[in-house]
């Protein structure tokens, strides 16, 4: 296999995750009877333009389906992410009714609303059609497309070139890299700007983050590989921000290449903070297996360990990281009974791989467990306030990563 990106040979193994099913492959009761599609969960790194990628075995429309259950607008401090980012890129860029926004990966809607309040026009890529339609409930024209630069090349014959193109948590999860950003240079306006988001790959490493691997998530990015990847695409990174977001996450700013916009010194900063922590040497890559694994058999022990008490655990948030982190440990309902989530669309249905069942939050309060395993690690505080004053006063909660943590 070659580098996505580059094409030099990948040689490098990053981190072996075993087999998996697809992490958002959630099951119907009718699936639990039928056999159940495992692919190697195998990350490399190239040792030339540092892309860190999941090992090529399947295309995306197997794993993206329609019945792929994910609706931003469930997390509320996701919601207030996007306000907030929308006021503040409105305002810097002085977008107004003449501007034109396309959002890729515009989900159900959660972010493109604020442009559509703000009286601005946009346009949402959503290849989804169960999120799509939501988007379309309100209001806002969505393509139910694979984004790159067939339809950039598209729009842009169309005279539908943007003022701002936003991908949030999509860059990473695109097999061609390259065509993706073919496409954003293709739609972008002269003096156009593009924002991405994603999780940086350096808090991935730091934090041992190991359950955002999974195959939809195609590459792990750092702010050096997206400059090159930029680069050779005529674009350019102008400023970046470090957000707390996903566990930590970058968002990228970008033009053309010949856009007179100075770099700030913010970009130059961060590429420093990943030389200095070694994000420029192999060695820095090879060190997460140990740790990984050392955070599987500490759940596992705390696991069996409340078991043989006769302690009741059971988990929250049915999130894509759970899976992750359960089909590797290879717990299942004897250890974990059921997972509890928000999410109307993923109750009722089971954890794929470990056919661990999907509840109604109610359900939680109901049992009283005494240990409550929060599987989405990035949104324990939300979890924690949502369940104060509802369980046993000794009720604790619990985090696996980056270790095993009981508060
Ligand atoms: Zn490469």
């Amino acid at each position: 296999m070659r580098c996505r990106h580059c094409q030099t040979p990948l040689s490098h193994t990053f981190l072996d995750l075993g087999f998996a099913p697809p992490s958002n492959a959630y099951l119907a009761q009718s699936d639990l009877q039928r056999p159940e599609t495992y692919f190697p969960l195998k990350i490399k790194v190239c040792d030339f333009c540092w892309l860190v990628q999941t090992e090529d075995y399947t295309d995306a429309d197997a794993l993206f389906t329609n019945e792929y259950a994910y609706f931003s607008s469930v997390s509320a401090s996701w919601l207030e992410h996007a306000r907030l980012y929308c006021k503040e890129i409105i305002d810097q860029l002085g977008l107004n009714e003449k501007s034109f926004v396309i959002e890729i990966a515009s989900n159900d809607g959660y972010l493109l609303k604020n442009f559509l309040h703000a009286g601005i026009p946009c346009l949402g890529i959503e290849p989804t059609k169960s999120t799509a339609l939501e988007a379309e409930k309100l209001g806002i024209p969505v393509l139910q497309k694979f984004f790159g630069e067939l339809l950039g090349k598209q729009l842009a014959n169309e005279q539908r070139e943007a003022d701002l193109i936003i991908g949030n948590n999509v860059y990473a999860h695109v097999p061609d890299i390259n065509d993706f950003t073919k496409g954003i240079k293709t739609v972008l306006k002269k003096d156009g700007v593009v924002t991405l988001e994603f999780p940086h790959l350096l808090r991935l490493i730091a934090e041992s983050q190991f359950d955002t691997i999974y195959h939809e998530h195609f590459s792990y990015l750092s702010l050096q590989t997206v400059i090159r990847i930029f680069t050779s695409n005529g674009l350019k990174v102008w400023d970046v921000k470090e957000l707390k977001t996903h566990g930590g996450s970058l968002r990228v700013y970008g033009c053309h290449e010949n856009d007179p916009r100075p770099v700030k010194s913010s970009v130059d900063a961060l590429l420093a903070s990943e030389v200095k922590n070694g994000l420029d040497q192999l060695e820095t890559y090879f060190g997460l297996q140990n740790r990984v694994n050392k955070i599987k058999d500490d759940l596992i022990t705390f696991l069996i360990d409340q078991k043989k008490l006769g302690k009741k655990v059971v988990a929250y948030g049915a999130a894509a990281k759970g899976n992750t982190l359960l089909n590797y440990a290879g717990i299942k309902s004897d250890l974990l009974p059921f997972v509890c989530d928000a999410a109307k669309s993923k109750q009722g249905f089971f954890m794929p791989g470990s056919h661990i069942p999907i509840l109604p939050p109610d359900h939680l309060i109901k049992i009283q467990p005494d240990f409550v395993l929060i599987l989405p690690w990035n949104i324990a505080e939300e979890v924690k306030a949502q369940f104060a004053g509802r369980l046993m006063q000794n009720a604790k909660f619990v985090t696996a990563i980056p270790m095993l943590s009981i508060s």
